[in-house]
């Protein structure tokens, strides 16, 4: 074949892969125009082997000369347990790229915006001579601060509380009508209506209907969805999970599913575009039930399942009652005291260029007012200048449930973080760095522990992924809920980027969870670890071959079905020997024909006297392996030694139906 035709084929230039074969240890000259079929055939079934191979080759060439940039002397940084990429680098003291590069050898393939979590940091960071130590500072402020807010509810008096509306969010897939559900609900309010329709964007809107009033949380779907996850979705009291009719349970389906069911909050599911001709809401039930074990009300369970169409705004209408019924029946208690000094949480923030830091927040206890001081964490981010409400007007103040914008800050909020009134402490320098944002999570980590799941008792095979790439390991998640059934189920316990790591071991240990790792390997020093606690880890570098196993790993857990043959009767006429064991026994067969190697379930009249096994069958003191009808018969019987004569013996054999997933 010619060198040309093979380059094309591995999608590389000829010069590369004139270069590269010796370094594989394929003889060829600089020169060459051809190799033979063989090698050619070889070089590309191992292609995606020896890529690799060459591409670490090229990695470890680079790295040796970028080892300047990298500390003379073992240098200490302290890391927050999730951080993207780029601060890493920055916090290092160390050119991004060669971090990038660091973790790509490792098999960690990021951009400098993806995050990494604190195990992979501090092995990438051994060989970048690095100390690195978790920030113990920061995981601390942001307890504090989710505490404040639970202490502040807590330490109300009863007396003083009265009912605040229910904040609700909508989550969901990209695409499957989330903005379009939001937007269709405020057309519903006759007063927004009449005030021109959808007025300012603010992140947060409130209808009211049958006299009460409802918050929508209305932020971009991966805003709220980190706000929703780094603050355990505090925030929301009902979520409203969106799924488009005509595409079923996707994979953001999924991740918002396991972020309600973490935060414990009452929801309902919205299946949206019910206009489209190709819409099957009976196909998204069936796959909410095989994939996430959600039961719809229609079929006897306790969710419930709205059919709707955010376009033509049909059923809309009755899913706002359900949202009023579901905060009825599963919200009490939601109480606030208005007399309080505010406290609640940035669903909002950036800095207008004119009028400074801009945050909405919605207040979550107490009353906010123009002229208060807002802070985090003690520590003062400003004085509100001017309220203003979802629809842009002006207030003076903002009760539990309202969201209002705020203008006057002089730090600037990031989502999720908590701001309260008080007199803090001002600080000198405005770079104060928020917190928020660190506690988010790489990838979902969260547990699916529901008590839908309790009660299913479908065998289950827990699952935790670590993969190169985000892509591959939401592919990998994708094709593994695919293999959902009513017998046996899948459940991904988290997926994560990069090594497997001791806290991945623990995490496998306690859900009981087999390892699955996708390109990657195993950190140093935690083999012993896994044989310890008997975790099963396996690697795996072709997607095929992962879901292979996991589809065998299922197949065990699938109980066969016994199906039992009736073959015939013998009715016993003489009984030759009876011992501790077996009875040799003969007979005459009634009816059917009987087999060697069956069962036998001895009978007198009408009363079951012991179930055994025919061992051997003679008809004419031969051996044989069929007896038919009115032929007579010797038999050997493994079990307790009861037949007598006159007994029936029904002989049947069992056939066990493994049903293949
Ligand atoms: P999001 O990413 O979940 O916020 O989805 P969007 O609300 O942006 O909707 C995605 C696309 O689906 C848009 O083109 C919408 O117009 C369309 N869409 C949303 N709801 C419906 C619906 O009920 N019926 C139809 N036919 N299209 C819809």
């Amino acid at each position: 074949m010619n060198i040309t035709e093979l380059a094309r084929i591995l999608r590389i230039s000829p010069q590369e892969l004139r270069d590269l074969l010796p370094q594989l240890g394929f003889a060829i000259g600089q020169k060459a125009i051809k190799v033979d079929n063989n090698t050619a055939k070889k070089i590309i079934k191992d292609w995606p082997f020896l890529r690799r191979q060459w591409e670490q080759k090229k990695i470890a060439a680079a790295i040796k000369k970028q080892d300047e940039v990298l500390p003379k002397e073992r240098k200490t940084i302290e890391v927050p347990a999730v951080i993207t990429v780029r601060s890493y680098a920055e916090v290092a003291g160390i050119p991004v790229n060669r971090v990038l590069m660091e973790l790509m050898k490792n098999g960690v393939f990021t951009s400098i915006n993806e995050k990494i979590d604190f195990d992979t940091a501090s092995i990438v960071g051994e060989n970048l001579n690095l100390d690195v130590q978790l920030a113990q500072k920061e995981e601390k402020t942001d307890i504090r601060e989710d505490k404040k807010l639970a202490e502040i509810l807590a330490g109300e008096e009863k007396a003083d509380m009265v009912e605040r509306p229910p904040v609700i969010v909508v989550m969901g897939h990209v695409d499957h009508g989330k903005t379009k559900l939001l937007d269709s609900i405020r057309h519903t309010d006759v007063v927004t209506g009449e005030a021109g329709g959808i007025t300012q964007h603010i992140g947060a809107y409130q209808i009211t209907r049958s006299g009460r009033i409802l918050t929508f949380i209305d932020t971009p779907g991966h805003e709220a969805f980190t706000a929703m996850r780094s603050r355990g979705a505090k925030v929301a009291d009902i979520a409203i999970l969106v799924v488009a009719a005509d595409d079923g349970v996707k994979p953001q389906t999924v991740e918002a599913y396991r972020i309600i069911e973490a935060a414990k909050i009452p929801f309902l599911v919205a299946i949206n575009k019910i206009d489209k001709s190709d819409a099957d809401v009976n196909k998204v039930l069936q796959e909410l039930s095989t994939q996430l074990n959600i039961t719809p009300e229609d079929w006897g369970g306790k969710t419930i399942c709205a059919p709707i169409s955010a376009k033509d705004g049909t059923g809309i209408e009755e899913l706002l009652d359900m949202v009023l019924l579901v905060a009825d029946t599963e919200g009490a208690g939601l109480l606030a005291n208005p007399n309080a000094d505010a406290a609640g949480t940035v669903v909002e923030s950036n800095v207008d260029k004119a009028a400074g830091p801009v945050a909405t927040i919605l207040v979550q206890n107490g009353s906010l007012h123009v002229g208060d001081q807002l802070c985090l964490n003690e520590i003062v981010y400003g004085k509100v200048k001017s309220l203003k409400n979802y629809k842009g007007e002006e207030v003076v103040e903002a009760g539990p449930s309202t969201p209002v914008k705020i203008l006057g800050l002089k730090i600037s909020p990031a989502v999720g973080d908590i701001l309260h009134v008080g007199e803090g402490e001002k600080v000198k320098t405005k770079k104060i760095k928020t917190s928020s944002q660190a506690a988010d999570v790489v990838v979902s980590q969260s547990q699916s522990s529901g008590s839908e799941q309790a009660e299913d008792k479908t065998p289950k095979i827990n699952i935790l992924i670590k993969s190169d790439f985000l892509g591959s390991a939401e592919a990998i998640e994708e094709s593994l809920l695919k293999l959902n059934n009513e017998k046996v189920k899948v459940r991904i316990i988290s997926k994560g980027l990069g090594y497997i790591t001791e806290g991945d071991v623990k995490r496998a240990e306690d859900t009981d969870a087999k390892i699955l790792g996708f390109n990657v390997r195993i950190a140093p020093n935690i083999e012993t670890l896994v044989r310890e606690k008997r975790v099963i880890v396996k690697m795996f570098s072709v997607i095929y071959d992962l879901i292979q196993f996991v589809k065998e790993e299922m197949q065990l857990l699938v109980k066969p079905e016994i199906n039992r043959i009736e073959l015939g009767r013998l009715k016993v006429l003489a009984v030759f020997r009876t011992e501790s064991g077996s009875q040799i026994v003969g007979g005459k067969v009634l009816d059917g024909s009987i087999k060697n190697n069956s069962f036998i379930d001895v009978k007198r009249g009408d009363d079951y006297i012991v179930t055994g096994k025919l061992t051997r069958l003679q008809s004419g003191k031969q051996d044989v392996d069929e007896v038919d009808k009115d032929q007579e018969a010797g038999l050997k019987y493994e079990g307790r030694p009861l037949i007598e004569v006159g007994d029936i013996l029904n002989v049947f054999q069992e056939e066990k139906i493994i049903d293949k997933i």
